[in-house]
């Protein structure tokens, strides 16, 4: 419960690029209550399940509290000195592209920018890059393409004012729950129209229109499709395309395009062609199923054709919109994140450009060329061209393409540093020093969200231990390199000023980024600074861009750029024959650092797993909850099977989240090859090769405790639960003394054990209890073991003197997997309601049970659950 007596702050949610508002009040005890900022243009009040339960996901459980040296804890001094001693040195012997800094979307625009100016301008190169390469990288090429810049036109008011959405590549539904909520209540009122181009049939397709299940990777081919019935049916904007050059030859290439590589039946895609025609307000809403891919880019000026050949651009309700994976992805694209741009979207290339930069900076250097892209970067660590690497706020040794091969480069490199809140990560335990930042709701800065609106992000909570915010620490490095006067900042504040200043200069020269007008604010105006939406200027209508036909290319004009469509890199062969995508899943946010704290975000989807169509499964002998292996020619992963056919056949899904942490086998990056798009860089993370068969280990197993534990089998995955702690388990040879391994696993040697062994069968069910509570048990057995899951993790804690059986008793109904997270809902409570209240509609559902009613990212899988519970009674 929240203290009143502490103020309610406003912040801003650290996970995706909808950047939802927050109202933050701490409770005195090291936490805080989180609610929606009804105030905040992004949200209204709204919040997601992830943001909904970041309270949850708070505390000093693994936190990184002090600098550690070679995995011992140092001062500050020791730390910082050593840093900035073995970059020096380095730059010294081998020059400015010997080093390298990876960052993170996560960080604040003001950490970003530091970072920025430390590299490009005082060492001299520009290696340094993102992990927003691997999720927007094609949008921002596409954008500077077309536009001249990297700009996004349009705002959340236009999907709201459309009265069609197009999704491409895009589950909103699940990754950008609040603004899909959004769009849904809007249709309500308006009737727009929703339509999902995607191969796989996700939570977004429940409700819309049309779903166009293309083949992966023919977007481009869909879109000149597009292209060339906007120009059969005369629907190009003459008087708009005086705007725009390159309209006849980006026809002309869209004409040699066939859209019959999408596989879509030649009905669909009329349809969807007359559809989209035939609506003036129109916004394409696109993400990393378009982004993410080796025609990426070119997948991205596809889109923008056909919106420049219309006009539909800039007018409320209409345009391309590129949404954000991150919390400031675009925040670090506006002060320069990216190897290939400068701070305030100058130019790298730009001999202006650059000469304003180094003037403002007034730096000893400044980089002249692009540094290494993502992929590059981690290819030159691993040859050793890249000799001392900085690594902040993310995760690389998992969510590379090629992750294995990451992980080995990183753990080879001369000198590694690695500033986090955990030590716990697949890639800070790699890390020569380990540099303790503050976290969401200890730090102050701004975000970026995608849409433009800047927000803040301020702190709640004290900065616990030694931790220090990341701007600080960098600036920090900066003068102890010798670069004193660039680096002196008081507070985030003085460095939102000075690129506040620098875009005043971009402006100048013709850049869409000017927010120069904030460049005199006091340190209280930062402090209290409301959202805003850049530009302010007044010939912008509503905060949008080109509604006026001015672009950023010299003349003024827009370019639409001629493309053709092009396979994906990785071709499928007899022995690798699947397709193989990833993704994000509802609850959990990238590699879980923060999410898998929240033992309701867990409880949704508590184990990796791979989509299957039932058809292929059937074909190679796997059952539903079988394991299976998949092998690429860059690594292997060993995942649950799912038997669905919202994935194609020949496809295969599965979600990217987990790690070393959580689930070791199931790394799915080491299956992703390395395969970029030629413009952006971005790496094609949804279109690897692979193969699949039946894992068959020796036994199966099922285990939850009050504690931590950590299993040693080749297959686990471990999730954090109410009561403690769920894992699932495999293992290739079966113990022969299950007790003692029990014992071992749980770390129990003396606990008093209730053992039920079957040994003629292989069963082996072992619960331990202290002083009258189950403390944990283990369920093993020669096949997937059938048990209440849900019911059996939470039990650890109460006296369950019946765990063994693996069900509730009569007495203790089984709510079942959970379905809705804000209310904690289970899918047999739901079908109850369902059946014993004659629910006919989610909205019945959510005023029986709440389920649904708070940020209704579970409404899709509500409805697809009343769907065949409607289908099960009218069979009966
Ligand atoms: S939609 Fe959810 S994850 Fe995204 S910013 Fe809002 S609350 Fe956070």
């Amino acid at each position: 419960m929240a203290d009143q007596s502490f103020p309610e702050i406003r912040s801003t949610c650290p996970y995706c690029g909808v950047g939802c508002g927050l109202r933050l009040r701490a409770d005195g005890a090291g936490g805080l209550e989180v609610r929606g900022d009804p105030d905040h243009p992004a949200n209204y009040g709204k919040l997601c399940s992830k943001g909904s339960a970041l309270g949850e996901t708070l505390g000093m459980e693994g936190r990184l509290l002090s600098p550690r040296i070679h995995g011992q804890d140092a001062s500050w001094d020791e730390a910082l000195d050593l840093v900035a001693d073995r970059f020096r040195e380095t730059v010294a012997q081998h020059g400015p592209d010997s080093v390298a800094f990876y960052v993170s979307g996560q960080l604040l625009s003001e950490d970003y920018y530091v970072a920025n100016k430390l590299m490009k301008g005082y060492i001299g190169g520009a290696n340094i890059d993102t992990n927003s390469r691997l999720c927007m990288a094609s949008s921002v090429a596409g954008h500077k393409r077309a536009f001249g810049s990297d700009t996004v036109p349009g705002t959340y008011e236009d999907l709201e004012e459309a009265d069609l959405v197009v999704l491409v590549g895009s589950n909103l539904a699940w990754c950008h729950p609040v603004l899909y909520q959004r769009i849904l209540a809007a249709r309500k009122k308006t009737g727009a129209k929703l339509v999902v181009i995607d191969p796989r049939r996700t939570a977004s397709c429940d409700g819309a229109d049309m779903h166009l299940a293309l083949k992966a990777g023919s977007d481009v081919a869909l879109f000149n499709g597009l292209l060339g019935a906007i120009e059969a049916a005369g629907a190009v904007n003459n008087e708009f395309a005086a705007h725009v050059t390159g309209l006849s030859d980006a026809i002309a290439a869209a004409a040699l395009d066939d859209d019959a590589v999408t596989g879509l039946p030649r009905a669909e895609l009329d349809a969807f062609y007359k559809l989209w025609i035939g609506t003036q307000k129109v916004v394409t809403v696109y993400s990393q199923g378009v982004n993410q891919s080796t025609s990426g880019t070119d997948k991205v000026n596809a889109i923008l054709n056909c919106h420049l050949a219309t006009g539909r651009i800039g007018t409320p309700g209409t345009g391309p919109f590129s949404v954000t994976g991150q919390p400031n992805a675009m925040g670090g694209r506006e002060v320069g994140g990216l190897a290939n741009m400068l701070a305030c979207h100058l130019d790298l290339e730009n001999a202006d450009h650059r000469a304003a930069v180094h003037d403002f900076w007034d730096s000893p250097a400044i980089a002249d060329a692009p540094g290494k892209k993502a992929v590059e970067m981690f290819e030159a660590v691993g040859d050793g061209r890249i000799k001392a690497l900085w690594i902040i706020h993310t995760n690389p040794a998992v969510t590379m393409p090629d992750a294995d091969a990451v992980r080995d480069a990183i753990a080879g490199c001369d000198f590694v540093v690695v500033s986090d809140i955990t030590a716990q990560t697949d890639t800070a335990r790699l890390a020569h020093v380990l540099l303790p930042a503050t976290a969401w709701g200890e730090k102050d800065g701004t975000v970026t969200n995608s849409d433009r609106t800047i927000s803040r992000q301020r702190a709640a909570l004290p900065a616990p231990g030694d931790t220090r915010p990341d701007w600080q620490i960098l600036a920090q490095v900066g003068r102890r390199m010798g670069y004193a006067s660039g680096f002196d900042y008081a507070s985030p504040a003085e460095i939102f000023r000075e690129y506040a200043a620098l875009s005043g200069i971009a402006g100048k020269l013709g850049r869409d980024f000017d927010i120069s007008a904030k460049a005199d604010m006091t340190d209280s105006d930062y402090a209290a600074m409301a959202p805003f939406r850049w530009p302010a200027s007044a010939n912008r209508t509503g905060g949008r861009f080109f509604a006026d036909g001015q672009f950023y290319h010299a003349g003024g004009k827009a370019r639409m750029i001629p493309v053709r469509h092009r396979a994906p890199a990785s071709v499928p062969t007899q022995d690798r024959p699947f397709r193989f995508n990833t993704g994000r899943i509802r609850d959990q946010w990238h590699t879980m650092t923060r999410t898998a704290r929240a033992p309701r975000l867990a409880a949704h989807l508590a184990e990796p797993f791979l989509e299957i169509h039932p058809d292929d499964a059937a074909r190679l002998g796997i059952a539903p909850a079988d394991l299976v292996q998949l092998d690429s020619p860059q690594g292997r992963a060993i995942l649950r099977a799912r038997l669905t056919d919202a994935v194609h056949r020949g496809d295969v899904f599965a979600p990217m989240h987990w790690t070393g942490e959580t689930a070791p086998a199931a790394r799915v990056d080491a299956l992703v090859a390395p395969n970029t798009d030629p413009v952006s860089g971005q790496p094609e993370s949804k279109a690897s090769v692979v193969s699949v068969a039946k894992f068959t280990p020796a036994w199966y197993g099922f285990a939850v405790s009050s504690s931590d534990f950590t299993p040693d089998c080749a297959y686990w995955a471990r999730a954090r639960t109410r009561a403690g702690q769920r894992a699932e388990l495999a293992g290739l040879s079966a113990p022969e003394d299950w007790e003692g391994y029990a014992r071992k696993l749980f770390g129990l040697p003396g606990a008093e054990a209730q053992v039920m062994l079957d040994a003629r069968k292989g069963r082996a069910r072992i619960a331990f209890h202290h002083d009258g509570q189950l403390v944990a048990a283990l369920f093993a057995g020669p096949e997937p073991v059938a048990l209440k899951r849900d019911f059996l993790a939470n039990l650890p804690g109460t006296e369950a003197p019946h765990a063994l059986t693996g069900q509730p008793p009569a007495d203790a109904p089984d709510p079942g997997p959970m379905v809705c997270a804000c209310f904690n809902v289970g899918l047999n409570t739901i079908l109850q309601a369902i059946e014993e209240q004659h629910l006919l509609s989610v909205d019945a559902i959510g005023a029986a049970l709440d389920a649904g009613s708070n940020c209704g990212s579970c409404r899709p899988e509500l409805g697809a659950i009343l769907a065949s519970a409607i289908a099960r009674e009218a069979a009966e």
